[in-house]
């Protein structure tokens, strides 16, 4: 008879919230073994004891055939003396869960509706059939409704509705597929939908038919979703969509649409089989997609683009809504222009009460804030625009890792912060442009809940150098930390080089809008030697005058003017357009009043869409550059030159002239090319630009790998042209995955810098091109213990 052995197991990972211990408890059972298995502050632990044989392949099992959302990160066997657990086989237990200790189990984020749930939601012999809040241990709301660790019922917002005895049972069982599934609820006793009209006056009738029959109508419904409310229209109503885009003021960016399958979705859009992964995958992005020229959908949902952002459903909710409507919704962050997406009910009804005509809510709370996410395909390849609901909180795993805590403040557009330690950057949700109040309460009370929930209390704070940042302004006002300055566009390249885990040195190239430069200028179009640690300006584009400053940023045609000041612009039409301000602000940029100089390439693509008429002011942050890449003619395959600077002395960048694209514009423009080709051409002369930057930085370093970062890349035709010809050049070409290329993955950028520069204490700074600024033990608020 073979010997009987007894095992201790730790599981740690995600392994929460996402069925682990009942598929631990079938497995035990289903191999004989005797023991216990339950939650902890870790993740899972378990004993098991029987035959060595069963005992082993519990063990390969376990990582194996473990629940479709389990994040296993590691397995720690320990041999035990054995304690005759085995003796009775109805000898495996669920113990309970132990929240003491330090909390080091993560989170899931919310995932979609699962197929097991969905087959119920549609069978009228279910109790739980057309129920909107049908869940189960492999899917449902997680990250959004967490209060606290360890995931358990009385942690999260579900802990007010208490279970029937049906669904008692259920949780109880450990064969059944919701054993310990917390926020496990039916009609009996869970959160129930109500509809009422925007004075919050109940209407009458089956809330998600009466909201199927407003929306048909061409009304407009705010729905609260998983991590906010969205504003719902009829996508193929024209009315219903442009008037959706009046009360949200929101002049043109786009908005999503929810598809009701992915056979919905190929009505609307070209669908790679990675485009299908990403738009079926559990996180259920929004996923921009080529828009077929045939697809039935008011203009005002995308105005002026060829791409149309498309989800499929991820809440029960939607599921019956979209089944019920039966056409493309748009669904869109309930919010008004660029303030934070409302999540509190009353908060909803006060601010969207103007925009919606009813609202479809509900009574279960949603703890933390939570947009959508974007991702497109790049190559094949999953690339993420916003991570935020469905990937947040799993932490993106960094292979160098963090030797103290880190906590990383991001920038100011599209913020997000990430506190990290040991292997785990844990990024937040995006958290928004840092403007006002509502949102840098969320960051602050984010940071809050994060150093709760991961248990980290960070030792060093990395910041933007901008001054002005509020992410600067707090990470400046804390006490008992180390401060680590961290210049923006490094920031970008350290964080491709995390996203891709490669240490570097590299190649960077950090093309965006705007960072605060180490010389008191506005950086944008750079070219970095740079590893983790540290980073060399080792080329960029010529500083041009932004004249009026932010006034340049809303009114590309400023730029135009920066850009041409010695051309005869008189016979242009952005000339013509804005002649009576054109001589004064093209004075204020050669005067150098109210005109700091920038090198970026945001400001760069301005001035061409302004000279090319595609617009001459912008509604929201990068517009005109979006619109430039749709206007240019992908066929086309000339490409503008621009001269470079370079000096004598390899330590001095290297300087690229932005303006011989801008006058090959003009001049293509005055011989009647037509824009298409001409905005083309300067797309493929900007990658023409990079690769010749890329090329003399190769033979200066001799280094081959270079990392494209910062928003611009978000420009799909530009990227593709930069890294096909980089690639010909036998580069290897590092590009963003799991983080944005934009000042979403700036935090992890930022952590990423602090935590190399801590783990090398070596006086590297002696170069005076190599930046390190900390400002340590500076008073101010002390980073209050938990
Ligand atoms: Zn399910
Ligand atoms: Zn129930």
């Amino acid at each position: 008879m073979m010997a009987v052995v007894r095992t201790a197991v730790r599981v740690e990972g995600i392994v929460q919230g996402v069925g682990f211990r009942p598929f631990v408890y079938s497995l035990a059972t289903g191999l004989g073994l005797g023991g216990l298995v339950g939650n902890d502050v870790d993740g899972v632990f378990a004993e098991v004891e029987g035959p060595e044989a069963a005992v082993r392949e519990f063990l390969r099992a376990l990582e194996r055939d473990a629940p479709a959302l389990a994040r296993i990160e590691r397995i720690i066997a320990t041999d035990l003396p054995p304690a005759g657990l085995a003796a009775g086989l109805a000898a495996f237990r669920i113990v309970a869960s132990d929240p003491a200790g330090a909390r080091r189990a993560l989170v899931a984020a919310d995932t979609a509706t699962c197929a097991d749930c969905l087959r119920e939601l549609s069978d009228p012999a279910d109790r739980r059939f057309g129920y909107p809040f049908i869940n189960c241990t492999n899917c449902g709301p997680r990250f959004t409704i967490v209060t606290n660790v360890p995931y358990d019922r009385p942690l999260t917002t579900m802990a007010v509705f208490a279970m029937c005895d049906e669904c008692a049972a259920e949780y109880h069982d450990p064969a059944d597929r919701r054993f310990h599934a917390q926020p496990v609820c039916c009609p009996a006793c869970g959160p129930a939908l109500t509809l009422v009209d925007a004075a919050g006056k109940p209407i009458p009738g089956p809330p998600v038919d009466a909201t199927a029959g407003l929306l048909r109508e061409g009304r407009i419904v705010a729905v609260k979703g998983v991590g906010g409310y969205h504003l719902a229209a009829d996508a193929c109503c024209e009315r219903a969509v442009a008037g959706l885009r009046a009360r949200k003021h929101r002049e043109d960016k786009p908005f999503a649409v929810l598809a009701a399958d992915l056979a919905a979705a190929r009505r609307l859009a070209e669908v790679s089989d990675t485009d299908a992964g990403l738009l079926t995958s559990p996180a259920r992005p929004i996923v921009l997609l080529p828009r077929r020229a045939d697809a039935d959908i008011a203009a005002a949902t995308a105005p002026a683009n060829r791409y149309l952002g498309i989800m499929l459903p991820y809440t029960p909710l939607h599921h019956l809504l979209a089944a019920a409507v039966a056409r493309p919704l748009v669904l869109t962050s309930g919010n008004v222009s660029d303030e934070p997406i409302a999540y509190r009910d009353k908060d909803a009804l006060s601010r969207l009460g103007a925009i919606a005509d009813a609202f479809l809510t509900h009574d279960r709370a949603i703890h933390i804030r939570t947009d959508d996410s974007v991702a497109r395909a790049f190559r094949g390849r999953p690339a993420l625009l916003r991570r935020s609901r469905g990937y947040v909180p799993e932490p993106v795993v960094v292979r160098a890792g963090f030797p103290r805590p880190v906590l990383a403040c991001g920038a100011e557009l599209k913020n997000t912060f990430c506190l990290a330690k040991e292997h785990h950057a844990f990024i937040s949700q995006h958290v928004g442009d840092l403007e006002n109040v509502a949102t840098l309460r969320s960051f602050t009370e984010g940071i809050e809940h994060f150093r709760r929930l991961f248990d980290i209390d960070p030792r060093v704070v990395a910041y933007d150098l901008h001054p002005e940042y509020l992410s600067t302004k707090y990470a400046l006002d804390l006490d008992g930390v180390d401060l680590v300055g961290v210049q923006h566009h490094h920031a970008h390249i350290a964080s491709c080089l995390a996203d891709n885990d490669d240490d570097g040195p590299v190649i960077g190239v950090a093309f965006d809008g705007t960072g605060y430069g180490i010389d008191g200028t506005i950086w944008g179009g750079e070219f970095l030697i740079a590893d983790r640690a540290r980073f060399r300006r080792a080329g960029h584009l010529a500083p041009v005058p932004m004249p009026g400053g932010a006034a340049a940023i809303r009114q590309p045609w400023r730029m135009a003017a920066a850009y041409l000041e010695l051309s005869p612009a008189d016979r242009l039409d952005v000339w013509r357009r804005n002649q009576d301000r054109w001589a004064a602000v093209a004075a204020m940029a050669r005067g150098g009043v109210n005109s700091p100089l920038t090198s970026s390439a945001g400001r760069l693509f301005d001035a061409v869409a302004a000279v090319l008429g595609v617009r001459d002011t912008v509604n929201y942050e990068g517009q005109a550059a979006i619109e430039l890449e749709q206007l240019a003619d992908p066929a086309e395959r000339g490409a503008y030159d621009a001269a470079m600077d370079t000096p004598a002395d390899p330590n001095t960048p290297f300087r690229v002239r932005g303006a011989d694209l801008v006058r090959a514009v003009v001049a293509d423009l005055a011989e009647g090319t037509p824009r298409e080709a001409v905005a083309a051409r300067f797309h493929n002369g900007v990658a023409a630009l990079i690769e010749a930057g890329c090329l003399l930085l190769r033979d200066a370093h001799g280094l081959d790998t270079v990392a494209l970062s910062g928003g611009v890349f978000q420009n799909v035709l530009l990227l593709e042209r930069a890294v096909s010809r980089l690639e010909a050049r036998g580069f290897r070409v590092l590009v963003h995955s799991r983080v944005p290329c934009n000042d979403g993955g700036i935090s992890l950028g930022q952590a990423v810098v602090a935590a190399a520069t801590d783990s090398e204490k070596d006086p590297l700074a002696r170069d005076s091109q190599i930046v390190r600024t900390g400002v340590p033990g500076r008073r101010g608020s002390r980073m209050k213990p938990l």
